[in-house]
């Protein structure tokens, strides 16, 4: 997005605020799509935990994609944006029989990962098609060190149980329509997720009733200069050609699904903060802006780098700055990042904010959560109001002491 219309955006609805661009989720939808061109029934779930605004739902609904939701929470948002229950997969982690009860309920495809719920619900519901979620155990180091669903991992059912799981098949005559996996970690080695696709295919060779294979996602997107990002082309036909041929085995032409939450909206998303103060100290330059971890916590949990620009000033001369925030508690952005020359008032942006930006944010030191601007052909349009007190103080209650 523009500079100027950044500077608008944050001048017309104050700061700090999150702003989305929908023609950047639309360009990442469509590219996983095409790279998938060459498989019969591929079906995109956007995973609903990345950005949750219910405008981003809709959005993603009118492309035809459907919905990976994680928590029962997630599922009533998902059907609220319009979202057919069959487009909706349910994949919690370690939730009790009554929440999967209560998706069930709702019409939504379970996916389930432990054998504990497994038996308890197949005992209860045979009639219920479930999809169980796997975990195939690959590791991989080196450079390109990623681990794919790693031994210690608290997700999935491990492959080394699948005799186990057909036994409680067998014993619940439940009906097995899906086969899943979810890394969690980035796909930078394209070879090594296609190990780990082949060891769903052997587990899928197991179950006679299977409607789709759903490989989850990891799609990596760059975040600084020198990122690796995943080739989601080189990953389409390498995969799809492998999917087809499995279709033939098998002996029926499944669906193949992803469930990308980052690759499909965190380009899209600016997180725009205005600098309060700038402090020279002994040893560094800090700008502090009107935020914190209670508004962006990826930089401080997962060292995640977001790009900082000085939209207020962009041709400035460049300078070393700690970009800091406003609350009690050590709340680092960047660290000795090369910015152009930061003026208190000065409107900074930060890049790749779409994914677990927003939907991280708290109330800590009883701060306001940012306000949600969509920039849709061509205009801003408010998607969620900037908290007030009311919001701080809504499920309190005042008791005499
Ligand atoms: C979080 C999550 C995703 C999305 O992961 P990204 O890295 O954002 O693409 C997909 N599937 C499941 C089950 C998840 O928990």
């Amino acid at each position: 997005m523009e500079h100027h219309t950044l500077l608008q955006i944050a001048e017309d609805f104050g700061s700090p605020v999150y702003v989305y661009n929908t023609d950047k989720i639309i360009e990442q939808y469509k590219r996983l799509t095409s790279a998938f061109n060459k498989v019969n029934h591929l079906k995109i779930n956007y995973a609903a935990k990345a950005l949750s605004n219910l405008s981003i739902l809709k959005l993603f609904k009118s492309l035809g994609s459907g919905l990976d939701t994680v928590s029962i929470q997630e599922v009533q948002l998902g059907l609220k944006a319009g979202f057919d229950p069959k487009a909706i997969i349910y994949t919690p982690n370690g939730v009790s029989l009554k929440e999967i009860e209560k998706a069930a309920e709702l019409g939504v495809q379970i996916n389930i990962d432990n054998l504990s719920i497994l038996e308890q619900f197949g005992s209860k519901y045979p009639k219920v098609p479930v999809c169980i979620r796997i975990n195939p155990h690959v590791m991989a180091g080196g450079n390109t060190n990623i681990s794919v669903g790693h031994i210690d991992s608290k997700f999935g059912i491990s492959i080394h149980q699948i005799p186990h799981l057909l036994r409680i098949v067998k014993n619940t005559k439940m009906t097995i329509n899906g086969i899943h996996m979810h890394t969690g970690s980035d796909i930078l080695d394209i070879d090594v997720f296609l190990y780990a696709s082949e060891i769903l295919f052997d587990t899928a060779s197991n179950f006679k009733n299977l409607e789709f294979i759903d490989f989850g996602s990891g799609f990596k997107v760059p975040y600084k200069t020198g990122d690796i990002e995943t080739n989601i082309e080189e990953l389409g036909s390498k995969l799809s050609k492998r999917f087809n041929d499995f279709c033939k085995t098998y002996g029926k032409d499944l669906v193949l699904a992803f469930e990308p939450g980052k690759f499909l909206v965190s380009e899209a998303g600016y997180f725009l903060t205005k600098v309060n103060v700038v402090k020279q100290t002994t040893s560094t330059v800090f700008a502090q802006v009107d935020s914190g971890f209670n508004h962006l916590i990826r930089p401080m949990l997962y060292g995640a780098q977001h790009q900082i620009i000085n939209i207020s000033n962009p041709n400035g001369r460049e300078r070393f700055y700690s970009v800091v925030g406003y609350i009690c508690e050590t709340d680092t952005f960047a660290n000795n990042r090369r910015i152009n020359e930061i003026r208190e008032d000065d409107v900074l942006c930060f890049k790749n904010a779409g994914a677990y930006c927003f939907t991280m944010a708290s109330n800590y030191n009883s701060r306001f959560r940012p306000a949600e601007v969509l920039w849709h052909k061509g205009k801003a349009v408010l998607i969620r109001k900037r908290e007030e007190f009311e919001d701080i103080i809504r499920n309190q209650i005042d008791i005499e002491l």
